[in-house]
């Protein structure tokens, strides 16, 4: 028998092991299990070389609890430890500048045990104590049994193990009784060593005999030793895919389709992408990709590993070239892990260009659950933008898709504005604004659709990249200006409008999230007589500071303006007119020519205090001067008032405003109520 201090370099390494890690517990399995798995490939490997003669068929890995003697045994017949090779793997361990580092990463128990190498040394996070029994797969080996307790010192002799193997008996501490529930071990192989390439077993497969759980004959093999990603593609069909979809994510639904990803230059990688269903949602992914190295569960949080729009996607990534025993900041830092990310997102973009060249009919039908993804994508990485520009699809209100260069063709002729701007018209809402659409159509616009979550950024992006290309939302104007051809007719004159706001101002409806402005437009005589429309640039302000807050909230706090938008050749509107001249043409006239007298003498006033300094005018020019401003006022005032009175008083102007409310989906409640009962009253 042979006692000795185990070699590290700092003073006690268990006290240290047990302090920091406290986190992920749970990994001393993994760790035990993976020496236990790849003891077994090296045997394998010796023997296909002709280097080991003894059976391997059998190879695999057993787990076993043991409640009463309070032990986790893990069992292999791999190739086993010499004395010498105990001596030299498990008794030195290189632990230099080992404080400095575990004060950094405390938290982080992957870090720590890839930085030590300490795999086996986790056993002592849940162990008082560890044996480990071996015998080599060398001719005329000697078996061993060391033990340690969790103090530097060790024990070393020989034992009686007659096969080839090792077993690693850990003495579950009082802390840790829990990895003793056959449900909890269960648990944490299921999380680790579900794709494991040697067979491992835990107990025996139950079955209900009597009213009872008992073991039948056959092992309770944990894992799937060859998962479909270590496959070839050739040998993998769809319904083989889906099959493994499931394995991973058993509550899914069945995804859209997949990536096969196999490199071997300049690293290793492999795994199978999923395009799940995102319909139109941003909701937390619940299935996240997996993260393995050579088959053994690393993470499910691949952020940093992965673009973060590609962590919508579901399934496995496998490789050894991950740097996976450490923390997350070195890892976006490494430039391996650099080339697997930027090498994914090609890959991915690659399918889908391959899809839409190959299927383009079955990707416009996935499309709907695509586009979330796809747009995604080209917001925020913009080698993927580059890609996918040839593959992104516009789809219009009629339902057709378009590749943005068909789109274009398709809209040049009809919707390029006199400044050479080529206009997109679209809606969010076809419901809400379909007289619009309509409008847009009949006039020979097409309009898209643009409806789900990220369509504003999306558009703002565009527009970024194109500057002669503009998004305009259908109800922002009225149809004849939302691609202005031309420079705009004669329009009403400052003071006809003046003439002619407060009637209409006065009918439109008072709330505090929005106000309105009226203007008048000459939009023929068979356009409708009013249209409310919204200004592009403050709606999407709006929208974008509602997905954003911070600065962007503060157009999101501004009440929005509407535009209520007169048709000064409607026939109606005309009628308005009509009766305004008729209740208040005189009064009206009176007051314009009294305006025009105030604003001439206003203007003489104005000509004798030009160029001089404030205290070189008289004071009775001064005096003047304030006298007519008041009176200018007043009489505007005047003015304003009996308008806005006839306004109030006039039915056909509020039946109008109220009728262009309704086609905007505005006019609710009450207001609803009372336009209904006016209508009856004025078919009447
Ligand atoms: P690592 O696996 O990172 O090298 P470990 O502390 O987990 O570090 O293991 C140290 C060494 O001990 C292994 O490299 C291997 O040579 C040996 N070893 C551990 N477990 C076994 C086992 N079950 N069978 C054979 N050798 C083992």
């Amino acid at each position: 028998m042979q006692k000795g201090k185990i070699g590290v370099t700092s003073d006690n390494l268990f006290p240290i092991i047990k302090k920091f890690l406290y986190s992920d517990h749970d990994i001393f399995l993994r760790e035990i299990i993976s020496n236990a798995v790849d003891a077994t490939q090296k045997l394998r490997t010796l023997a296909s070389k002709g280097d080991y003669s003894g059976d391997i068929s059998n190879a695999k890995v057993s787990v076993k609890i043991d409640k009463e003697a309070k032990t986790i045994t893990v069992s292999d017949n791999g190739i086993g430890m010499t004395a010498e090779e105990v001596e030299k793997y498990i008794n030195q361990i290189a632990f230099s500048g080992a404080e400095e580092f575990l004060e950094k990463y405390k938290n982080d128990a992957n870090a720590i045990i890839g930085h030590f190498g300490l795999g086996f040394y986790s056993s002592f996070m849940v162990s008082s104590q560890v044996e480990i029994f071996s015998k080599s797969y060398r001719e005329g080996a000697t078996a061993i049994r060391w033990e340690c307790d969790g103090s530097p010192e060790y024990m070393l002799e020989e034992s009686d193990k007659t096969t080839v193997g090792t077993d690693i008996v850990m003495h579950i501490n009082a802390d840790s009784e829990e990895f003793l529930e056959k449900e909890r071990v269960e648990g944490i192989l299921n999380k680790y060593c579900k794709f494991l390439p040697v067979p491992v077993v835990f107990g025996k497969k139950t079955s209900w005999k009597d009213g009872k759980e008992v073991d039948t004959d056959e092992d309770n093999q944990i894992n799937d030793v060859a998962p479909a990603w270590t496959k070839k593609p050739v040998d993998l069909d769809d319904e083989a895919y889906n099959k493994f979809y499931h394995q991973l994510y058993p509550m899914a639904e069945d995804p859209l389709f997949n990536i096969h990803l196999n490199v071997d230059y300049p690293f290793n990688l492999t795994g199978i992408l999923y395009f799940p269903r995102l319909k139109n949602t941003m909701e937390v992914q619940k299935n996240k990709i997996q993260l393995y190295s050579n088959q053994v569960f690393v993470t499910d949080s691949v952020e940093g590993i992965v673009p973060e729009f590609l962590t919508l996607l579901h399934g496995v990534i496998d490789s050894p070239d991950i740097p996976l025993n450490v923390s997350r900041s070195y890892l976006q830092s490494d430039s391996n892990v650099k080339k697997i990310s930027s090498h994914i997102t090609k890959k991915v973009a690659d399918r889908l260009s391959q899809l839409f060249v190959e299927k383009r009919e079955d990707f416009e039908a996935k499309w709907d659950d695509l586009r979330l993804f796809i747009e995604y994508g080209m917001l925020t990485e913009d080698k993927f933008y580059d890609k996918a520009e040839k593959f992104f699809l516009f789809k219009n209100t009629d339902g057709k898709y378009f590749t943005m260069d068909e789109y274009e063709t398709l809209i040049k002729p009809e919707q390029t504005d006199k400044d050479n701007s080529l206009i997109y018209l679209y809606t969010n809402d076809m419901e809400h604004q379909f007289s619009f659409v309509q409008a847009a159509k009949n006039k020979g616009y097409d309009v898209l659709l643009m409806n789900n979550v990220l369509a504003t950024p999306l558009i703002n992006k565009l527009e970024q990249k194109y500057t002669n290309k503009r998004f305009v939302r259908v109800d922002s104007d009225v149809v004849e200006h939302l691609i202005a051809k031309e420079d705009p007719k004669h329009e009403l004159s400052w003071e006809e409008k003046n003439e002619l706001s407060p009637i209409f101002k006065a009918v439109c409806p008072e709330t505090k999230d929005f106000g309105f402005i009226v203007d008048f437009k000459d939009l023929g005589e068979t356009g409708n007589p009013m249209v409310i429309t919204r200004n592009e640039f403050m709606r999407r302000m709006k929208d974008m500071s509602q997905m954003q807050g911070g600065a962007m909230s503060f157009y999101g706090d501004m009440p929005e303006n509407m535009n209520l938008v007169v048709n000064t050749s409607h026939p109606l509107v005309k009628q308005i007119f009509v009766d305004r001249d008729a209740t208040l043409g005189s009064e009206l006239d009176r007051v314009k020519t009294e305006l025009h007298v105030k604003e001439s003498e206003k203007a003489e006033v104005e000509l004798a205090k030009k160029d001089k300094k404030d205290e070189e005018i008289p004071s009775e020019v001064k005096e003047k001067s304030e006298e007519i401003e008041k009176a200018i006022t007043a009489l505007q005032n005047e003015r304003k008032e009996k308008l806005t009175a006839f306004g109030k008083e006039n039915k056909l102007a509020k039946q109008l405003v109220d009728l262009a409310l309704l086609a905007n989906g505005m006019l609710k409640g009450a207001d609803l109520d009372k336009f209904v009962k006016r209508s009856f009253e004025m078919i009447k």
